[in-house]
Parts: structure tokens; C-alpha cells; sequence
């Protein structure tokens, strides 16, 4: 599957979703089809979202390749993942912060935190990926602040906590807007104790952030 993963990549660089050698060469060396269940291996190098089971996704990677680029990860960094799904978003940006670093990435749904879990470790991510089973709405205190934090699922407004969680110029990327519709994607710059500055970044398509900063569950 080496082959496919080169032309995805690819074609992800020449429509400009990669942008730098640091995100192409972390996806050229994370192997999708580990993040998926079996049954869908087969299509891991087709550039869209697809089933994980307990009505989640694994995010498309022109996606992934979006997320990584703006939050411009550097080697050593302590970043916060809200929503690991089977782990392939945490695998990727555990390449680019690199065994210095340290991704905690926060799960839900038991299952998946498990399925997330077996898959970074089998893949070697274990040692710079922890994973908790929780509401990631809260963010993960115990080990903030962080440099940067990303939500890839999407909440009605950025989650206080997160915020809070943040390092003074840190980032914070996360979708916001309707639980099924149209979402934005909007970049939380901490520039003080007390000051945010956020942009938006344009239309998305992402599964609901449930929790209690979140959307209620049903
Ligand atoms: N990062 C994943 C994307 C998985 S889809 C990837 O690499 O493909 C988003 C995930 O967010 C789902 O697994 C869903 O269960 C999870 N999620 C939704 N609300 C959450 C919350 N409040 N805390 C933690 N995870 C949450």
C-alpha cells in the first residue's frame, strides 16, 4: 500500500492541503490502512472520510493535512487531541512533534479509546501517545498547559476549557456551528492571561462534539 499512500500524497501536495516537507513526510510514513477496521482497508488511500463503527469516522486526510499544517507543529511540543476515533490523526502528529514531544488525545466512546489505543501501539506510537477515555469537552487538566489543542469532532462554541488550557501563544483549532450541518473551522490564538484572538477558516464537515461544553447526548 506504499504506493498509494506516495500518490495520495501526492495529490494532497499538488492541491496545496500539504504544504510543508514536515507534514508530507509524516504522512508519507503513517500507514492509514492500521487506523481503519479491516473490512475498509481496501479504500485507506482514497482521499475521504469513512466508517469506524459507533456512528464515528476516520477523518478524510486531506483533513488531517489541513489540521497539521495550521497548527504548525514543532518537534517537543505538548498537544491535546479531542476525539482520537482509531488513532490515525494521533499517529500523524506524533510523527511531527517527534519522541520529545507528547500527544494526550481524549476519546469518548470507550470502544474507539480501546481500538485507538491497540493501534498506536502497534504501530510504536506508545511511548509519545496517551490516550483517555473521558469527555474531551473538559479538556485533559492534569497535564496543561498545552502548546497546542485540536477537537476533531465539532462543538455549538469553542469549549471554555480548552481555551483555558491553552499556553500563552498557544493554539487552539477546533470545528464550531451546527451538529450536522454547516461547521467553520476556527483557530484560537491565546495572546495573554486574559486575551483571544480567533479567526475563521472556512466551511467544514465534522461528527458532534458531545460533552458537557459540547452538544447534549440524545
Ligand atoms: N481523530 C480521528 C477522528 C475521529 S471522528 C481520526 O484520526 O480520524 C471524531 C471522534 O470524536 C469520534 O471518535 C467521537 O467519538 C469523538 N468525540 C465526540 N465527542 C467527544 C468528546 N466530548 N470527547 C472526546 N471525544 C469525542
Amino acid at each position: 500500500m506504499k504506493k498509494e499512500r506516495e500518490e495520495l500524497v501526492d495529490k494532497l501536495l499538488s492541491n496545496g492541503y500539504i504544504k510543508t516537507d514536515e507534514v508530507r513526510n509524516a504522512m508519507l510514513k503513517v500507514p492509514r490502512e492500521e487506523f481503519m477496521p479491516l473490512e475498509n482497508r481496501k479504500y485507506a488511500y482514497i482521499d475521504q472520510p469513512l466508517p469506524i463503527g459507533e456512528g464515528q469516522t476516520i477523518s478524510a486526510p486531506h483533513m488531517v493535512a489541513i489540521i497539521c499544517e495550521i497548527l504548525k507543529l514543532k518537534k517537543g511540543m505538548k498537544v491535546l487531541e479531542i476525539g482520537s476515533g482509531f488513532g490515525y490523526n494521533a499517529a500523524v502528529v506524533a510523527e511531527l512533534i517527534g519522541s520529545e514531544g507528547h500527544l494526550y488525545t481524549v476519546e469518548r466512546i470507550e470502544k474507539l479509546a480501546t481500538s485507538a489505543e491497540e493501534n498506536l501501539k502497534r504501530n510504536g506510537y506508545n511511548k509519545c501517545v496517551t490516550v483517555i477515555h473521558q469527555d474531551g469537552t473538559k479538556g485533559f487538566k492534569e497535564e496543561a498547559p498545552y502548546d497546542r489543542i485540536y477537537a476533531t469532532a465539532s462543538a455549538p462554541q469553542v469549549p471554555e476549557p480548552l481555551k483555558e488550557q491553552l499556553k500563552i501563544c498557544g493554539r487552539l483549532l477546533t470545528p464550531v456551528g451546527s451538529h450536522n450541518f454547516f461547521q467553520e473551522l476556527v483557530c484560537v490564538h491565546r495572546v495573554s492571561e486574559n486575551e483571544y484572538e480567533s479567526i475563521k477558516l472556512g466551511g467544514v464537515a465534522f461528527v458532534p462534539m458531545i460533552g458537557v461544553h459540547g452538544w447534549p447526548e440524545k
